[in-house]
C-alpha cells in the first residue's frame, strides 16, 4: 500500500503511523456523553473509511486519508490541518 503525502509523493505505508479514524473533536465544553461517545465509540466499516495517519518516517504531516478497508485502496489524502481536523501532539 502506498500513501501520498501531499508534501512528499508517494510513500510506502510504512513510513506511516495509524493515528484512528479522523473524527472532529468535541468543543471543550462538551458535555460528558458527547466527549465520552468521542473517546469510546467506533464503526467498523467494511468499505470507505477516513483515518488520520502520520508522516511519522518523513515529513511529520497529519493526514486524512480516506482509505476502502476491503481493499486498501488510498481514495482520497489531504493535509488534517487543510481537513479542520485539531491535531494535538501527545509530548510525554
Ligand atoms: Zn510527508
Amino acid at each position: 500500500m502506498r500513501i501520498t503525502c501531499p508534501l512528499c509523493g508517494a510513500r510506502d505505508h510504512r513510513e506511516f503511523t495509524y493515528k484512528g479514524a479522523a473524527l472532529p473533536v468535541p468543543a471543550l465544553d462538551s458535555g460528558v456523553a458527547e466527549w465520552d461517545a468521542h473517546v469510546h465509540l467506533r464503526e467498523n466499516p467494511a468499505g470507505p473509511h477516513e483515518e488520520l495517519w502520520q508522516h511519522a518516517m518523513g515529513c511529520g504531516a497529519w493526514l486524512k486519508v480516506r482509505r476502502n478497508t476491503v481493499s486498501h485502496e488510498i481514495l482520497a489524502v489531504e493535509l488534517a490541518q487543510d481537513a479542520g481536523l485539531v491535531i494535538k501532539e501527545d509530548r510525554s
